[in-house]
């Protein structure tokens, strides 16, 4: 390759052309290319025989088989030819060295090829700093680019850092360059040395930039073939481990097994396929992924459904009236209800009948009754406590988007207890919330709802769950706050609470035999004394239900245990009401006993959430201007009940031989003291008054009576509610006369005859009546 060709010497004479397809060939470029064309191979034999160079030209269209001069880029490149070498085809491949590119000017046809006059191009030459920066600049982009694309030999490298003339070095690297055919052709049409320097260095610069990218790439996707591939091999690995500790070889991995526990699930055919899907999933996961565990819990959720699972109903009246008796004390009219709703299930399987619900204080048995309902039909119990729950997905569940997402309660409880068709207890309705995350009472409507239950869909699930076998009950403590529209579906069956006799038959029936078990105590142990008994219902608890008695039952079953053990005794305890403080510790609760008459105290009833409770009502007189002030547990209906009663008073003074003038010379002050539980409502009225009458005449009432009943303006009573409740609590409190409005009278039925017998009833339609009965008026 010399570096000194005379470019006019070459093109001083008419040279053979060889028009190229899709190469362009540089000055000092030592290059093959394929001829085929007769023209071509004509003026490659006319080249040979007269010894001149050839004439390379690139076309402008690849596809044009004979092209002219308009046909055939501008500037072209002369060469010599080195070699050349005749394939099969008829082809030749000529080695060919570039010499001087040179601007074609004509082209005619001589014989059978194409003969082309050009002229020499020619580019100022550089100064000499700009040759030296530009050279370096191109040599080191040129090295990076040979590191970077791998297609450049090094020792191309080497010789090229030796070149220092602009003009050689602009040729050499072109020939380098593995860029697009058009590029190219722009870099010999470049004929100013400079110019073309800078567009190989902004190409140089492309590339570079381009190769940098692409193995950036590259080498990310080699790094995560590389970690899955390890993945795969520590499987394996793992695998031989387990094979070498001798698992079976044949033994089931995860898949096979989790796909076995889906088709032995008996799913329906949509939830089989869901799982299957979500399984596949999870194969494809790596594993130990968190979405990997995700899904595993998913399916995991899906097969231990119980889809299919149910307990065979044996449902027998005679015997459900049996498992009801044995366990409860009293309750007739209830256990009918529940003998007669069993018969209907029994009659109609798909009956839509109404939900129960049991409606009573704590403690009363509703909870126990569930459990017999379940024990009489051959079902399963569960229970949950709505109380308290005011989001929506408690119910029915979280959506799987949510980490730690589970399903709603109604179906882990199902999942728990293993079956679709349990008797299935949702404890306190009246306790739940509505807020910003949703109404739980409507989702609870959609899982009671037998129209559409059947297809119950919890959030988490995805899938619908059947719903409808299940024996739904509810409970209460108080009817008016559950939710009305669940109210509407549902049949309420009320559980008042029990008297201290009814008590005392469940205590010696049910708890004490009950916890004298569960100590492992016998009769041989311990006795219970009637008055004991008496003395735990009402010095150490005070309830309508027996969740607190039974809980002394149990206190005291442990006590006399540890004697027995530490003892060694060989005579039966007889607990008594004098052992019990020994036991345990002082009374709890005064003994609730109406006081004795006395001047301004009145003793009123009430009805509460725990049951019914004795109130009394104090009133005191001073001098003053008339007014009337009224403290302690009082309500706003209390109130006015109290200004009602003044007010009646006020105009009945005369006949009812109140000082004169009372009104304008003294203050009254009534008080109800602090109870446990408040108390509000209208039946106060009736024992205000009389608390009031009794202290402005100064004379307390001739007997211990207790009242209720809401007064009039006008003096009349009207009736009020929670009779058996609060007639109970008098009871237990030792009062023995009470006056009652007269249109309550009716409700006397539902109280138990040993108490009602008790007692002597006063009706009254009007307030004088009342005081007739506490006071003389001779
Ligand atoms: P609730 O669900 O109404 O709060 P539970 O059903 O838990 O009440 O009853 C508390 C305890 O009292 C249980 O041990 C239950 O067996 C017992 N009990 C309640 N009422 C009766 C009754 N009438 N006869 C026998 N035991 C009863």
């Amino acid at each position: 390759m010399s570096d000194e060709v005379n470019s006019e010497a070459v093109f001083a004479a008419p040279l053979p052309l060889l028009p190229l397809k899709d190469t362009v060939v540089f000055p000092r470029m030592v290059v093959p290319v394929l001829v085929g064309r007769p023209a071509s191979l004509a003026a490659v034999e006319e080249a040979l025989a007269s010894g001149q160079p050839i004439l390379l030209c690139a076309q402008v269209d690849p596809e044009v088989e004979l092209p002219g001069k308009e046909d055939l880029h501008e500037v072209g490149v002369a060469a010599n030819i080195l070699q050349t070498l005749r394939m099969n085809d008829g082809t030749i491949k000529v080695v060919v060295e570039g010499l001087a590119s040179g601007r074609l000017q004509r082209v005619h046809q001589r014989d059978a090829f194409l003969e082309a006059t050009a002229r020499a191009v020619e580019s100022k030459p550089l100064s000499r700093k700009r040759n030296e920066a530009l050279v370096r600049a191109t040599v080191g982009l040129f090295e990076e680019y040979a590191r970077l694309s791998q297609r450049v030999a090094p020792e191309i490298v080497m010789s090229l850092r030796n070149v220092t003339d602009g003009k050689v070095m602009a040729d050499l690297v072109c020939a380098y360059l593995s860029i697009r055919f058009e590029e190219r052709q722009e870099l010999l049409n470049t004929v100013a040395t400079g110019e073309r320097l800078e567009k190989i260095i902004a190409i140089l610069m492309r590339e570079n930039e381009m190769f940098g990218l692409e193995n950036e790439v590259r080498e990310r996707v080699r790094e995560q073939m590389e970690r899955s591939q390890r993945e795969y091999y520590l499987h394996e690995q793992l695998k031989a481990i387990r094979r070498e500790l001798g698992d079976r070889e044949d033994a089931p991995d995860e898949f096979t097994e989790l796909r076995e526990m889906i088709q032995g699930a008996r799913m329906p055919k949509e939830v089989q396929e869901r799982a299957l899907r979500e399984l596949d999933r999870y194969e494809r996961m790596p594993s130990m992924s968190p979405e990997g565990a995700v899904i595993r819990t998913y399916i995991e959720w899906l097969i231990d459904m119980p889809w299919q699972k149910r307990t065979r109903d044996k449902i027998e009246l005679d015997r459900a009236k049996e498992v009801l008796d044995n366990d409860h004390y009293g309750l007739a009219k209830v256990k009918e209800r529940i003998i007669e709703f069993l018969a209907v299930r029994k009659l109609s399987k798909h009956s839509k009948g109404p939900i129960l619900c049991f409606v009573g204080p704590p403690g009363v048995g509703k909870t126990s009754l569930g459990q017999s309902i379940a024990r009489a039909m051959g079902r399963k119990f569960i229970r949950f406590s709505l109380g308290g729950i005011r989001d929506e997905a408690e119910i029915r569940g979280h959506r799987r988007t949510y980490v730690g997402a589970l399903p709603g309660r109604v179906l882990q409880n199902i999942r728990k207890v293993g079956v679709k068709n349990p008797v299935f207890m949702l404890d306190e309705v009246d306790k739940m919330g509505a807020d910003f995350r949703g109404d739980p009472a409507s989702a609870l409507l959609e899982v009671l709802d037998p129209e559409q239950n059947s297809r119950f869909a919890d959030h988490y699930l995805e899938v619908d769950f059947d719903l409808h076998e299940v024996f739904f009950i509810t409970t209460a403590n108080n009817e008016f706050s559950i939710p009305p529209a669940l109210l509407d579906r549902m049949e309420t069956l009320h559980v008042p609470g029990y008297t201290s006799y009814e008590k005392e038959r469940i205590a010696r029936l049910f708890l004490i035999p009950k916890q004298m078990k569960e100590c492992g105590l016998t009769g041989d142990h311990i006795r219970f004394a009637e008055s004991a008994i008496y003395t735990l219902i009402e010095r150490y608890t005070r309830e309508a239900g027996v969740h607190e008695l039974e809980r002394r039952i149990a206190m005291t079953c442990r006590k006399v245990a540890r004697k027995v053990v530490s003892k060694g005794l060989t005579r039966p305890i007889m607990v008594n009401e004098k052992r019990l403080p020994g036991l345990l510790g002082p009374f709890e609760y005064s003994q609730l006993r109406a006081d004795e008459p006395k001047v301004g105290v009145s003793v009123g009833m009430a009805w509460t959430a725990a049951g019914g409770d004795i109130l009394s009502i104090e009133t005191s007189v001073m001098k003053g201007k008339g007014n009337l002030t009224l403290t302690g547990q009082l309500g706003d209906v209390m109130k006015e009940s109290a200004s009602a009663a003044y007010s009646y008073l006020r105009a009945h003074a005369e006949e009812l031989k109140i000082p004169p003038n009372f009104h304008k010379t003294t203050d009254l002050h009534v008080h109800v003291p602090e109870g446990a539980i408040p108390k509000d409502g209208p039946s106060a009225g009736v024992p205000i008054a009389v608390s009031i009458l009794s202290a402005l005449t100064k004379t307390p009432p001739k007997i211990l009576v207790a009242l209720t009943g809401e007064i009039t303006l006008r003096g009349r009573v009207l009736p009020v509610g929670g009779v058996k409740e609060k007639l109970l609590a008098a009871h237990r409190a030792g009062v023995r006369t009470v006056v009652l409005p007269k249109e309550n009278e009716k409700d006397l039925v539902e109280i138990p005859k040993n108490v009602r017998s008790d007692f002597s009833f006063v009706f009254i339609e009007d307030v004088a009546q009342a005081f007739e009965t506490a006071f003389d008026f001779a």
